[in-house]
């Protein structure tokens, strides 16, 4: 099975509602997705969404790095040597993870087709079905308090709350959020980098002291401040999950080594895909560090690649692929079955994805084997 095109097309999906964190506003998803065609006929696609503010990947590093570097080190080559290839795509140029996790699932999702096997069998094989949270976006507390009731009509048990614009007004959004929400619910909460070190902990102790019993804080300080995350670890009450301050295999390492956060977020486009994220998994098996799953605004295409990791990994105790349930439709034939919070991994050979539906994909750019 070789691979003699890759070609870049975008894909275009509205949201329910606008997303808005510490950091942004989106009202649509609007991502690069990469097909790779093989000379027996199979195809793969992978996904990469432009985040600029978060990863650096905007839409045209995206499609350069594909363009310049990626494309020309795959092409022609045989996925059998899925060993070298993945590599290669690492190795094509610095940075860039997003691209290189848009080609690295397509990576993975031929060589399952090639051997007959769903990725996350290939991977572990853990378990066929998982849990979500669902994203509450910072709002009034009137907003979000309705927005909570939505989510939990919908059957959703987790809720994922963004907070850190305005933190003299964080507690008041949160008591919204567990009031509306009732005492059984799960709620994690997402700052963004929004505050320093001591203010963190002082919020987190003051949401605990008032009854919101937060489960877990997520990245509460600047990504490159480790030793601020350290701190919060260490002295306040609520657990800690490292989502900025951890891209790479070697960045989780760091992390763990130090206990400067109790838990790790993997996502794709952070890490540079399915490859790396596995690493992750098993520095968190070695330090009994329990790992979240998340992904950006993302379509099915990548949320689906990332479900069938989770599925692999027990250490994945967390689920936050929340990507396509915020999405007004979905134009992905295959793939993950989504029903709610609930999302059963597809049990087709490699990632499941096998096309968009009629005029949903434009592709822009095609380069063959020479
Ligand atoms: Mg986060």
């Amino acid at each position: 099975m070789r691979i003699t095109n890759v070609k870049l097309a975008r894909i275009s999906v509205p949201l329910r509602v606008p997303f808005v964190t510490a950091l942004r506003r989106v009202d649509r998803v609007e991502d690069i997705i990469v097909e790779l065609d093989t000379d027996t006929g199979e195809k793969a696609f992978g996904e990469a969404p432009p985040t600029g503010v978060i990863t650096g990947d905007t839409a045209g590093a995206i499609i350069g790095a594909v363009q310049d570097h990626i494309a020309r080190t795959i092409l022609g080559r045989d996925v059998d040597d899925f060993e070298e290839i993945t590599k290669a795509v690492q190795e094509s140029c610095v940075h860039n993870t997003s691209a290189k996790a848009a080609v690295d699932m397509a990576l993975w999702d031929l060589y399952g087709q090639k051997w007959n096997i769903p990725v996350y069998k290939l991977m572990g094989g853990a378990r066929s079905k998982i849990t979500t949270d669902i994203t509450i976006s910072v709002n009034d507390p009137e907003i979000m308090a309705a927005d909570t009731r939505t989510a939990i009509a919908r059957g959703y048990d987790t809720l994922k709350v963004k907070v850190g614009i305005d933190p003299a007004l964080d507690v008041e959004r949160l008591l919204a959020v567990r009031t509306a929400a009732g005492e059984k619910t799960r709620i994690r909460i997402d700052a963004n980098q929004a505050w320093t070190p001591s203010q963190a902990v002082h919020i987190l102790d003051r949401m605990q002291e008032k009854g919101l019993d937060i489960e877990l804080c997520e990245q509460p300080v600047k990504a490159a401040d480790i030793e601020g995350l350290k701190f919060v670890t260490d002295h306040g009450i609520v657990p800690v999950l490292a989502d900025e301050s951890v891209f790479s295999p070697g960045d989780a390492a760091k992390i763990m080594q130090t206990h400067a956060a109790d838990m790790v977020n993997i996502k794709l486009m952070k890490c540079g895909g399915l490859s790396n994220a596995q690493k992750i998994t098993a520095l968190a098996e070695v330090y009994g560090v329990e790992c979240m799953i998340g992904c950006m605004l993302e379509a099915k295409v990548s949320v689906n690649a990332a479900i069938e990791l989770a599925c692999a990994k027990s250490v994945i105790t967390r689920v936050d692929l929340d990507g396509p349930v915020l999405c007004a439709g979905d134009p992905v034939i295959g793939g993950a079955v989504f029903h709610e919070k609930e999302i059963t991994v597809s049990p087709a050979p490699g990632l499941g994805v096998r096309g968009f539906e009629d005029g949903k994909l434009s592709v822009f750019w095609a380069a063959k084997e020479d």
